[in-house]
């Protein structure tokens, strides 16, 4: 997944920009501009809750076009006194894609790595970022946990080969796993992102020196459960994970529990689905707000924008929202 994903020279995300209807998914931000300003308005009520301070860093991982971002800065502008103070921080690995992000949000600067996130308090912002990380797969036989991994396999001797899932022959230590998951029955399938995990430590300790918040949305359980949500996208269909690599989009679900799992109880809100979250923020004044002004095409859209970031049947319920933050901070809007 990590390569078919990252290669730097045929990885998917290395390639392409894969967002819209000419690519292979569409993401909350690319589906309206509400999305985006509805973040921003969160992120300047976070800033005020942090105390408003003078110079602070607003990060995004993930930015895919930069879209999210855009909109967010826009609305926060409303506050001149955030926009004077926000350095804004990209956190990505797609030269395609920082291309757009520059063209977006020209004021940008791109960081590596997360261990290197700059100093000072910040609100970081990750919209399915987490859902592009690789993760390892393992399956509950009669001899344990073992691990489900990628193999070249010709089923003749002529035939070229194919890629193919065979288990691994050591068994996984079970501590791994989350403790309902580990005793899942025999032919389950468990799924761990250790780079998820890595990240959320590492914003723990951010945090521990630097006031601010995460909030990160994405699709995915919200308590640890077995199964297999390793999925491909492309051209807007769902394909064989296995069958193009670097062609694909290649994702799996969020664990949020382990996902939260670095912070303690009072420094973690949520989950709560997408849709309530939205309708907390004002998604429905918003709405009506820009209507007052569209045409009635324009007011369709801004409708089925509406229905399709917040409705249960399409990205309101199995879309979730965390927030994570600073020891002896304010609670976030929206939970
Ligand atoms: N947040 C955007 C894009 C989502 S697609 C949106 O909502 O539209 C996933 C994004 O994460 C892309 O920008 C991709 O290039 C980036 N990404 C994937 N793996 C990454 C990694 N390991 N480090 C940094 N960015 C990564």
């Amino acid at each position: 997944m990590d390569l078919a994903l990252a290669h730097p020279e045929y990885g998917y995300y290395r390639t392409r920009d894969p967002l819209g209807r000419k690519g292979d998914f569409t993401t909350a931000p690319e589906i309206s501009q509400m999305f985006g300003e509805l973040l921003g308005l969160w992120a300047v009520d976070m800033w005020q809750k942090l105390g408003s301070p003078r110079a602070f860093n607003l990060i995004e991982f993930g930015p895919g076009r930069g879209t999210l971002m855009a909109d967010a800065v826009r609305a926060a502008k409303l506050v001149p006194a955030f926009g004077e103070a926000i350095n804004i921080f990209f956190l990505e690995t797609s030269p395609t894609l920082c291309a757009e992000q520059k063209r977006r949000v020209p004021e940008a600067s791109w960081i590596d790595t997360i261990e290197t996130l700059p100093i000072g308090p910040c609100l970081i912002l990750a919209n399915e970022f987490f859902d592009a990380l690789p993760i390892k797969q393992f399956q509950k036989t009669d001899l344990g946990w073992q691990e489900r991994c990628v193999a070249l396999q010709s089923s003749a001797d002529d035939d070229p080969p194919v890629f193919a899932y065979v288990l691994s022959e050591t068994v996984t230590n079970p501590l791994l796993l989350a403790a309902n998951v580990r005793h899942a029955p025999e032919g389950a399938i468990a799924e761990i992102c250790p780079l998820a995990q890595t990240i959320m430590e590492q914003l723990r300790r951010h945090f521990d020196a630097n006031p601010g918040a995460a909030l990160i949305i994405d699709y995915g359980y919200a308590h640890s459960t077995a199964g297999d949500s390793f999925q491909a996208l492309k051209n807007h269909k769902y394909i064989d994970p296995l069958a193009e690599p670097g062609e694909a989009d290649l994702t799996a679900h969020i664990d949020f529990e382990a996902l939260a799992r670095p912070f303690d109880t009072d420094t973690c809100y949520g989950p709560v689905e997408q849709g309530p979250f939205l309708k907390a923020l004002g998604i429905q004044a918003r709405a009506s707000a820009l209507s007052a002004n569209a045409n009635e095409h324009q007011r369709d859209d801004i409708a089925s924008a509406l229905k399709r970031l917040t409705d249960p049947g399409a990205m309101g319920s199995l879309f979730k929202v965390i927030a994570v933050t600073s020891p002896d901070t304010p609670a976030p809007a929206g939970f």
